[in-house]
């Protein structure tokens, strides 16, 4: 930079919540093997693709699209067997957290969260300006019921942030903290459930006109369209109108919003890919208990494990120099030595377990 440039920066100040804080990382490497952001190995049915692509010769490009995105929503609330007025969709589950951000939190409110936990939660919060308590998850990452109610009585805050299956550490909340954060929290409790179809049970049970409850579901990980950029919301009637004066007009365009109409009549196909996941897990969790390495239990895509007496950003480091990325937690609140890695197809599970096994038997090279 100039020196004329690096005085403008340093004039045109952005907002101190801004300042204080870093980006959202995470690598995006050319490697042949990317098990880092917990996608779907799997891409979409071919009939999805073909319907779509029927569907967007017939869009009037010159025109918005439809700005309350009733059909998409309609399609998922006969997905869930709600009401349309339950449904607000948005622009990845991300947007649907900043939205509720931008509506409920703000100065002079507080969020709480329980580390670890999706980043994203406590980022989109600071940055709308509320003070984030976070409450502390046990030494095996689950959430103690009196830890939970602590944190929400001496936070008294405006939302409080759930995640199940928990991502990174891959485990379900249990249903009773759950239960007991809804009573006793007094503002929103949201509970993502990115990760859903893995899970026996879902929140979406004690959602209710007259509860503060809300869960955010996503289409980029079991129905294998993290390029679409699409996730929902299903909560209250007026919860779901509040979110609606304060996003952008016409966020939703006329693509996704077809294409996520469209993927819902292939749930079987959803199904079954989840239940591929769940037995490659299996799978890859047995060969990693034959290395040197600690293992969380997952109900998820992905699992935590921490390698033992190696450095795990070297573990990071040599994977990648194997081609095989994953992510780096090590740097991540509570999380020191931990690398998280995402299923893939048998072939890159494969590939990564041994890279993994030649790393560790050299000592993290
Ligand atoms: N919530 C959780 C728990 C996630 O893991 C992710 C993705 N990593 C998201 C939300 C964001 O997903 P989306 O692609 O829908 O924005």
């Amino acid at each position: 930079m100039t020196p004329s440039s690096l005085e403008t920066v340093a004039r045109i100040q952005p907002r101190a919540e801004v300042v204080a804080m870093d980006g959202y990382h995470s690598a995006q490497v050319a490697v042949s093997v990317r098990l880092n952001t917990n996608e779907s190995p799997f891409a979409p049915p071919a009939a999805w693709q073909e319907a779509l692509a029927d569907e967007v010769a017939s869009i009037d490009f010159h025109r918005y699209p439809d700005r309350g995105a009733v059909a998409l929503r309609t399609a998922i609330a006969d997905l869930h067997g709600v009401d349309v007025g339950q449904v607000f969709a948005a622009n990845g589950s991300n947007e649907v957290i900043q939205t509720l951000c931008l509506t409920y939190a703000g100065h002079g409110r507080r969020v709480v969260t329980f580390e670890p936990t999706y980043a994203l939660h406590s980022h989109i919060a600071r940055i709308s300006g509320a003070d984030v308590h976070s409450g502390r998850r046990d030494q095996d990452f689950r959430i103690n019921v009196d830890e939970a109610r602590r944190v929400v009585a001496e936070a008294q805050p405006a939302i409080t942030f759930l995640c199940s299956p928990n991502n990174p550490t891959g485990m379900l909340e249990p249903q009773e903290v759950i239960q007991t954060v809804a009573e006793v929290a007094p503002g929103l409790v949201i509970v993502d459930e990115a990760y859903g179809q893995f899970a026996p049970w879902s929140a979406q049970e004690l959602v209710s006109e007259d509860q503060c409850v809300a869960v955010i579901r996503t289409y980029s990980k079991t129905w294998s369209m993290a390029a679409a950029r699409l996730g929902y919301l299903i909560g209250p009637t007026w919860l779901v109108a509040e979110l609606e004066k304060v996003v952008l007009p016409y966020h939703l365009d006329a693509v996704k919003q077809a294409a996520g109409r469209l993927a819902l009549r292939y749930e079987g196909d959803m199904r079954k890919r989840v239940a591929e996941l769940v037995a490659e897990r299996d799978r890859l969790m047995a060969r990693l208990s034959r290395l040197d390495v600690h293992m969380w239990p997952s109900s998820a895509n992905f699992v935590l494990f921490r390698p033992l007496g190696v450095d795990a950003d070297t573990v990071w480091q040599s994977l990648v120099d194997r081609s095989v990325l994953i992510r780096n937690c090590a740097s991540w609140p509570r999380l020191g030595g931990c690398l998280r890695v995402t299923i893939g197809t048998p072939e890159e599970n494969d590939i990564f377990i041994s890279a993994l096994t030649g790393v560790l038997k050299r000592g993290g090279q």
